[in-house]
């Protein structure tokens, strides 16, 4: 299976080769800025099933932590992906088309949620990053 995805102004375009797996709503407050959003959606995917089909040149990288960061669009500011140690590991749900294949299965950081955001679904709810992850 092949997941597509791209940014708002269609100049960069990803692919996904393999399953994603993993989701989570990260409500930790760097998502929050990055996104300016109460939280941000992202899957894990193996390593190497990744690939920019589209407007790479345009893709700039944000590390908000050494090493941990934001892959976003210079022309229009979407945010696609996450950083690892300066590999990509993470791909956002909101910029994949159609259906990822995946639901999100936890709230994480939600020690750092936003104050004017309830969360009313039954997915667990974890104060930082659940155990074993
Ligand atoms: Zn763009
Ligand atoms: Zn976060």
């Amino acid at each position: 299976m092949t997941i597509k995805g791209g940014c708002l102004c269609g100049k960069v375009r990803y692919e996904v080769t393999g399953p994603l797996f993993d989701a989570d709503h990260c409500h930790c407050s760097m998502c929050r800025r990055q996104h300016g959003a109460a939280f941000s959606t992202y899957a894990e995917f193996n390593p190497g099933d990744f690939i920019w089909t589209s407007g790479e040149g345009l893709v700039k990288v944000y590390e908000a932590l050494p090493g941990g960061g934001w892959c976003f669009c210079s022309e229009c500011g979407s945010t696609l992906a996450g950083t690892d140690k300066g590999k990509i590991t993470t791909v956002t749900l909101g910029t994949i088309e159609g259906d990822p294949g995946i639901k999100p299965e936890s709230h994480i950081f939600v020690g750092s949620k936003a104050q004017w955001h309830d969360i009313y679904d039954d997915l667990p709810q974890f104060e930082e990053r659940p155990p074993n992850t």
